[in-house]
């Protein structure tokens, strides 16, 4: 079946939507993106994902083509036309087409490039994967070090999978100065003696809505949580790990680089953690 897309303010089937050769986000990646899920054909955590895709354009400094109602308006009707009862909105805004390949940004009224997919994902929220958990090896960080915002720059994290997948494993978890940054695209956390362990928000890492959100519930749930950066070694030893992400939810680590954590079965924190999670943003999504 067709998609309807949305491109430019006109919804249109995805074979017949197109952007221009000199448009900055395929020249230079020159671009923002945001992925927020659909579960009982509702958006999970959309006022988040709004404000990060906010805060992304300001930070570089770039126009958006359409304001935050709207954008929720034509996230719902992408929803509605493709009939996606549990699935994924892809969202990307670039800074426009230029009329020449040049690394100055264009004049400012260069109108942004706005483009909206669905991709249906029936079984997202009953994930066989979250029963058994994932295995992850580690890589060295090699991205820019503006992590923070949300850019379609996503080579390294594509060649990480990459690598994952070459040694049998899932994900990869990426290493800088001997702390773990973060997943290939998701945040990465472990759980030694009950408390929840992550990393501090800073420029080296997405701020995460599912992160964000899961902490806050663990918090309420009275959990400990302590924001800090741990090390490869310090996972290998904890009790359980897992990952969170938008598109995953929360997703259980059971091997780090061919060892397992725990006794190698999704642990109890996370497993709570994703129940909490589904049933608390399924309450209000919109
Ligand atoms: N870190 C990175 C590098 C990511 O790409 C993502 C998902 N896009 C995340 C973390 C998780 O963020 P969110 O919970 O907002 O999906």
């Amino acid at each position: 079946m067709t998609r309807t897309v949305y491109v430019n303010g006109v919804y249109m089937p995805e074979d017949k939507a197109t952007v221009s050769i000199f448009d900055r986000g395929f020249l230079f990646a020159d671009g923002v993106y945001e992925v927020t899920s659909v579960l009982d054909g509702k958006l999970i955590d959309f006022e988040g994902h709004a404000l990060r895709l906010g805060r992304s354009l300001s930070e570089l400094d770039m126009q958006s083509p359409i304001e935050m109602e709207d954008l929720l308006k034509v996230h719902r009707e992408l929803v509605k036309t493709n009939s996606i009862e549990e699935g994924l909105i892809y969202l990307q805004i670039t800074r426009g087409v230029a009329s020449d390949r040049d690394f100055v940004y264009p004049s400012k009224d260069t109108p942004p490039t706005i483009v909206l997919f669905t991709q249906n994902k029936p079984g997202l929220a009953d994930s066989p994967l979250a029963k058994v958990g994932i295995k992850v090896i580690s890589i060295s960080d090699q991205r820019w070090g503006r992590r923070d915002i949300k850019t379609v720059q996503l080579l390294y994290p594509s060649m990480g999978k990459m690598m994952a997948k070459a040694a049998g494993c899932d994900d990869a978890w990426m290493v800088e100065n001997g702390t773990v940054t973060e997943g290939t695209s998701n945040n990465a956390y472990i759980v030694k003696g009950g408390k929840i362990v992550t990393r501090h928000l800073s420029n080296e890492i997405l701020h995460g809505i599912t992160r964000s959100a899961v902490l806050r519930f663990a918090r309420e749930a009275q959990m400990e949580v302590e924001e800090r950066a741990f090390t490869i070694k310090e996972a290998q030893d904890a009790d359980e790990a897992f990952f969170t992400s938008a598109s995953a939810f929360v997703m259980p680590v059971v091997e780090v680089d061919g060892r397992s954590i725990g006794i190698g079965t999704p642990g109890p924190v996370a497993t709570r953690l994703r129940e909490i999670y589904l049933e608390e943003s399924r309450k209000v999504a919109v």
